[in-house]
């Protein structure tokens, strides 16, 4: 996307507070056996937002007995998956011999490196018994240097992710990055910020991001007022920041009737060139064929437990 134009940079070259550059609805999608997600992006407008590649919120939906689905084996190369669970349990396993549930407020950091096959399908206790189902994937893309790295795990149980709140009753976890005097205990390959606040009505957070990162906010409820315009955006849209400042204001209407649930995420960008097919991303088509290869001759292993 177009970042920066002459006026906006010659207006706001002394501002602090991020301005919004756009605001857009997540889709409806279908994904692994033809579960029902709201996908902020890739989408017609925006295919990525460096370094993010997909942010989809699976749900929030109520699932009777028998009816959650899942996504069996599938293949990963050339970046991450980070799979948040609000609500419902997850399973997964993969070729590398690693398995493991995700309950609400788990999060699972994959570094897929240079190629992993793994299944996230619903627990089979929560799949016979049925209950409500949301959660968040975000694909983050990795340097070119990193794209072959071994394949890595990082999961971390909801007691272990830092949460700070305030005198205001402003909330926030701590996925990655640093908050409220709170940092994450998740590695990143490259400077990330994945927040989740929650912010009563009427109240107010200023946060300091970066300068030279993407950022990005999505409302997972209720509705907000962002960037120094207050612009509106509401449950299940995407709030895109200009990267004119080091500080994004996130407000929550005074006459709101609900608390604002908001994940703000952003990054450096690897500013690399990106060549995509489906679940490999790498930097040109002659790794996109290689990867290809490489899964179908089984050089990503298979499940077999
Ligand atoms: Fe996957």
């Amino acid at each position: 996307m177009k970042q920066n134009t002459t006026n906006s940079q010659s207006l706001e070259k002394n501002a602090k507070n991020r301005s919004v550059h756009q605001v857009a609805d997540a889709k409806t999608a279908l994904e692994g056996e033809g579960f029902l997600v709201h996908r902020a992006f890739p989408n017609n407008s925006l295919r990525e937002f460096d370094p993010f590649l997909l942010l989809d919120e699976m749900g929030p939906m109520v699932l009777s007995a028998g009816q959650a689905k899942g996504a069996p084996d599938h293949p990963h190369r050339g970046f991450e998956t980070v799979t948040y669970m609000i609500d419902g349990v997850f399973e997964h396993k993969d070729s590398h011999g690693h398995s493991g549930k995700l309950r609400p407020g788990d999060v699972q950091w994959m570094t897929a490196g240079s190629g992993v096959i793994h299944s996230e399908m619903p627990e089979k206790e929560f799949l016979d018994k049925g209950g409500t189902l949301h959660g968040f994937q975000l694909w983050v893309n990795l340097p070119k240097k990193d794209k072959m790295a071994k394949p890595h795990y990082q999961d971390v149980l909801a007691n272990k992710i830092p949460v700070a709140q305030n005198n205001d009753g402003i909330k926030v976890k701590v996925i990655a990055g640093e908050s409220m005097g709170k940092k994450s205990v998740i590695d990143t390959k490259t400077p990330i910020m994945y927040l989740h606040y929650t912010i009563p009505p009427g109240a107010k957070t200023v946060q300091t991001v970066p300068q030279n990162y993407n950022a990005f906010a999505y409302v997972v409820n209720g509705e907000g007022l962002f960037g120094g315009e207050q612009r509106p955006a509401h449950k299940e849209q995407i709030v895109l920041f200009e990267r004119n400042g080091n500080e994004i204001t996130i407000k929550a209407p005074d006459d709101a009737v609900t608390s604002l649930d908001v994940l703000l995420i952003a990054g450096v960008p690897l500013g690399e060139p990106v060549a995509r097919y489906g679940p490999f991303v790498m930097n040109t088509e002659g790794e996109i064929r290689q990867a290809i290869l490489d899964y179908n001759s089984g050089k990503m292993g298979k499940i077999d437990f």
